[in-house]
Order: C-alpha cells, then sequence, then structure tokens
C-alpha cells in the first residue's frame, strides 16, 4: 500500500528539473515557462507598464499564510506572473526612469542556467566552470578598466554597496591593521563626494567606523569632488591622529553622472603619504558602479569615429573617457552589471587591482598561503558571503561575449545621444534649464519654470543668492506639480515615465534643489519619444497656468 505522503513525492517530483535526460519531460518545463511568458505578455499595452497600474495592499499581504495541500505549477505561476502586473516595463522606449537597465537575452539565460543546478561559487568543488566564469569575467573587465589581470583579482557580491563594503574594508585593514581579528580600536575615516551614493553611510555602521566617520567633500558645479577640498580635510583628520579608511572616488554619480578626478585624488593621497610619513597608504575605492561601462572607450579611436557617432555624442564620450581612463589608478572598483551591463539584477562585481589585497580579508591568512598557490579557486575563504550564486557572473559573462567593445560602445552611444538631443531641445527653450549640462551621460537633470520667468538668470540665483530662498522652494513645488501632471499622463500611455529628485544638489545657503530627471537606458529609445518628454512639459505647463488663471 503505498502512504499518502509517497503519492505526493510522486507528484512533485514533476515539479523538478528531471535529473536524468527525459525529453517529454524537458517539453513540460519548457512549456510551463512558455505559459508564463505568455500570460506576461498578455499584460503589455502601449504603456510602459505591465497590466494596470495597482494599488498596493499590504494588509492583505499580511493575511498570506502557507496553505494545506500542494498547488499544481500552473496555478503557482499564474499567481506569481499577477505579481509583475503593474511593475514599470524598464527597457520601454516611453521609459526613462532610473538606471535600471532592460537584460538581454543572453545574460537571462547567464541567469536561469545557474537557477536550474545551483553552482557555489564559494569554492571549486561546488561551482566548478561557473567558477571560471568568475575568474573570466573579472580578468575581462581588468583589461578593460586598465588593470594587468595578472595582478587583479575581484569577486561578485550583493550589490553595488556590496563593492563599496568591500573596498573599504581591505582600506580600513591596511590603516588600521589585523582589524579583521581584533576590532576596530582607532576612529577611521571613509572621505567621498556630497555627491557619492548613501552606501557610504550603509558601509560606515555596518563596518563599525560610524557614519559621523564619513567626510562628505563638497563638488563643483559639475557635480565632481573638489580634490582641493578633499586635500584640507584629509590633512586635518591626519593632523588629529585619524585613520583614512578609504578616498571612495565616484565615478557617476547616481542623479547626475559626476565624476570625480582620479588623478587628482590619487596625487593628494600620494602628497600626503610623503607628508605625514604614513605607514599605510590610504586605500583609494572607485565607485564606478554606473561609469564603468565607459571603459569601453578608452581605447576607441574618437578622431576617426569608426561607429559614426554625431559630433555632440563623440564629444560627450570623450568627455567621460576623460575621467573613467583614469580608474586604473585606483585601488579597487566598483562594477554594476545589472546598471550599465544589461543584467538582470543582482551581478555585481568588486575588481581589486591587486590580487594580494585579498590576503587582508581572509580567514586563516597566515596558516594557509593558500591564495591561488595551491591552484584551487576558494573566494569563501574571503568573502563575507558564504553561498554565493553563479547568476551574477554567468549574466555578465553573457553579455560581456554578446556585445564585445564595439556592442557596448554602440549602446551607450546611442544612449548618450538620445540624452544630447533632449539637452538640444530643453535648452533650445526659455521655460527649461538642464541642470547636469558638465555631466555627459544617459542622465539629464533639468527643471521646468513658468512664464516669466528668467531662466538666463534664475537658476544661478536659485543655486548661489540666499535671497532667493523663497523662488526655489516656490520653483521646487512648481516641478513636483509638473512632475506628478507627467506621472499621470504616462501611466494612462500618453508621454513617457520620467523620474523626480527631490535634492539634486543642495543650493549653496543649504536648501535641497528638485529636478527632473530622465535617465535613458532603454536600447528602443529614439528621437520621438525624447520630444514627446517635451510634448508632456508643455500640456503640464499649460495646464498649471489655466489652472491659476480659470478663463
Ligand atoms: C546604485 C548605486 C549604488 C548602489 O548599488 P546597488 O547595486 O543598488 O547596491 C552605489 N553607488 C552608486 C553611485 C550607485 O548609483
Amino acid at each position: 500500500m503505498t502512504a499518502p505522503y509517497q503519492t505526493i513525492v510522486q507528484d512533485l517530483r514533476q515539479a523538478f528539473p528531471q535529473p536524468v535526460s527525459d525529453r517529454v519531460h524537458d517539453a513540460y518545463f519548457v512549456f510551463s515557462f512558455l505559459r508564463a511568458l505568455d500570460q506576461v505578455d498578455a499584460l503589455k499595452s502601449v504603456t510602459p507598464l505591465l497590466g494596470r497600474p495597482e494599488t498596493l495592499d499590504y494588509d492583505a499581504a499580511r493575511e498570506c499564510r502557507v496553505q494545506k495541500g500542494t498547488l499544481p505549477l500552473e496555478t503557482v505561476t499564474a499567481e506569481l506572473v499577477d505579481h509583475l502586473s503593474g511593475m514599470f516595463i524598464f527597457g520601454h522606449p516611453r521609459a526613462q526612469i532610473n538606471v535600471v537597465p532592460a537584460p538581454t537575452i543572453a545574460s537571462i539565460i547567464g541567469g536561469l542556467l545557474p537557477s536550474i543546478y545551483n553552482p557555489n561559487l564559494v569554492s571549486e568543488e561546488s561551482s566548478r566552470k561557473v567558477g571560471v566564469a568568475e575568474v573570466e569575467v573579472i580578468a575581462m573587465t581588468s583589461a578593460l578598466l586598465g588593470y594587468d589581470p595578472q595582478q587583479s583579482g575581484g569577486v561578485f557580491t550583493f550589490g553595488g554597496t556590496g563593492t563599496s563594503l568591500y573596498g573599504v574594508k581591505l582600506g580600513l585593514e591596511k590603516a588600521c591593521p589585523d582589524s579583521f581579528r581584533k576590532g576596530l580600536r582607532e576612529p577611521a575615516y571613509i572621505l567621498c563626494s556630497e555627491r557619492a551614493h548613501y552606501a557610504a553611510l550603509s558601509v560606515a555602521s555596518w563596518l563599525g567606523l560610524g557614519t559621523d566617520q564619513v567626510v562628505q567633500i563638497p563638488t563643483t558645479a559639475d557635480n565632481e569632488m573638489r580634490s582641493c577640498l578633499l586635500e584640507s580635510q584629509a590633512r586635518q583628520i591626519l593632523k588629529d591622529g585619524g585613520k583614512i579608511a578609504a578616498i571612495i572616488a565616484t565615478m557617476g554619480t547616481t542623479d547626475a553622472f559626476g565624476l570625480d578626478d582620479l588623478s587628482a585624488i590619487r596625487d593628494v593621497r600620494d602628497r600626503l603619504v610623503d607628508e605625514f610619513h604614513l605607514d599605510y597608504i590610504p586605500h583609494i575605492h572607485a565607485d564606478a558602479v554606473i561609469g564603468w561601462a565607459w571603459g569601453v572607450f578608452n581605447d576607441y579611436d574618437f578622431h576617426l569615429n569608426p561607429l559614426g557617432f554625431r559630433h555632440r555624442t563623440v564629444r560627450a564620450l570623450a568627455g567621460t573617457k576623460r575621467h573613467i581612463q583614469h580608474l586604473g589608478m585606483a585601488d579597487s572598483i566598483g562594477i554594476d552589471f545589472h546598471k550599465t551591463g544589461f543584467t538582470p539584477y543582482v551581478s555585481s562585481l568588486l575588481l581589486v587591482k591587486n590580487v594580494h589585497d585579498l590576503r587582508l580579508i581572509s580567514r586563516g591568512q597566515d596558516t594557509t598561503p593558500y591564495l591561488f598557490q595551491s591552484g584551487t579557486y576558494h573566494p569563501g575563504k574571503y568573502t563575507l558571503e558564504t553561498t554565493r550564486s553563479g547568476c551574477g557572473p554567468m549574466a555578465a559573462l553573457a553579455n560581456l561575449r554578446l556585445f564585445g567593445k564595439d556592442g557596448l560602445r554602440s549602446l551607450l552611444g546611442h544612449l548618450v545621444s538620445m540624452a544630447e538631443v533632449l539637452r538640444e531641445q530643453l535648452e533650445g527653450h526659455a521655460a527649461t534649464t538642464v541642470l547636469n549640462g558638465g555631466n555627459f551621460g544617459p542622465v539629464t537633470l533639468f527643471r521646468v519654470y513658468p512664464d516669466g520667468v528668467d531662466t538666463f538668470t534664475v537658476p544661478k540665483r536659485e543655486r548661489e543668492d540666499a535671497s532667493f530662498r523663497e523662488q526655489l522652494r516656490a520653483n521646487n513645488d512648481y516641478n513636483r506639480q509638473i512632475f506628478d501632471l507627467i506621472q499621470a499622463d504616462a501611466l494612462q500611455g500618453k508621454g513617457v515615465v520620467i523620474s523626480m529628485t527631490d535634492c539634486y544638489r543642495e543650493s549653496d545657503y543649504g536648501e535641497p534643489i528638485v529636478a527632473l530627471k530622465s535617465y535613458i537606458l532603454s536600447p528602443f529609445s529614439e528621437e520621438r519619444y525624447v520630444s514627446a518628454v517635451l510634448d508632456s512639459i508643455w500640456q503640464a505647463r499649460a495646464r498649471i497656468a489655466a489652472s491659476k488663471n480659470p478663463a
């Protein structure tokens, strides 16, 4: 007699991919996935949204419990698909929301295969050639960004924040040796720009440095760290006997695509090492999770311009390359393939210039001179994580192979030229102002003004003149209103979804400046969708004006 549980196990076996080749069951597996994709497809329309805008019911969600019996796969997938309803389609040309890419098919498959076979990057035994894929990607990106792949190393980790965590941890071990064992016993500081990602604060708190020890250096109007102020702040810390755990250079700020000057930062660092006879070299970590991809232009011939970019695009790409070409000067680099590399989440890589740095964070390092010397690959000895998924490296490898340099150059060139078209149009109108004109990425920050505002002088006064505080606030509100109207339209399939940032930077007198934000990252973007942004702006302006002066 079969016990009830045996029947259940027998049924559930159908819910797993078969361990031994079974073509009929393979068809069931693939078809189940296909059915799910079909159901997702039914959610598509002209709007950049799957399904409809959904009201999210967390109260109902909290009522959810595990049911007693099993459910058919079909029922489960239908329920999963339903959870995508209301999602933005980030790859839609009418979506210019944030630095969220559309993943390529190659990278989706790269993420899917490890999902089926569960390689674990903790060690060689459990990851086999998927672990080799990690090493391949580390070598490829090292060479791309100016590291010597024979000297460099790296590790895939849990997001851009994770890359900064590793970078600062390495620096902390250099500044305060053996913190790994003994813990932190003296104040150690992180220096970064005021436009750096808040990941720097998370890292400071999680590493036990404390967020008070994050020193934010003011930036230029181009959102670039003022290296002279970095120098004076760092000198003060050293004079007071503090340690510098790390200097974080932001290579592509989140809102504005500002780029720090790594070569100036390195000069500052080297000068201070001499001046104070430091017995450690303060670690420079480049947070290049956004900007890294522009490394493909390091050896592009802008003069011959073989890919045929238009002049304005060439200027923008070359302007970015000016800073990105110095990435090799950093001691470690954070890279998000899931931002400007078009992979699914999560695919983040920390690169270190000198692989031996990883010894600083290795468990049992003094007893095991293991690193690459036994000829085996055991990242688990120095990773914070134990289990690490193979999805990140496989997805990254997929895209690096799919694109090559020319593919990534062309995609980025296209996105930047679309952003340049938007800027040209925004600059051509009296009522709109581009705020990050000196940052040459796919993101444009801009402000819209009502009739009668002199946009030749107002943006500057908003930034610099404290007596303009009230106007700045009023104009902030005006931009929020414009945003709400554009957003409402976009959700109806009219116009384009953009986003808004509550503080793209503070004014010189400490007031947040609101900006509208267009992040063009869809490979399907085209000029007509850029023009649609402008159309939406004019309509929103007209509606606000009409509500103020009802006829
Ligand atoms: C997005 C971002 C991060 C955080 O990366 P995640 O992958 O989201 O964890 C860090 N720094 C910068 C500059 C970013 O834009």
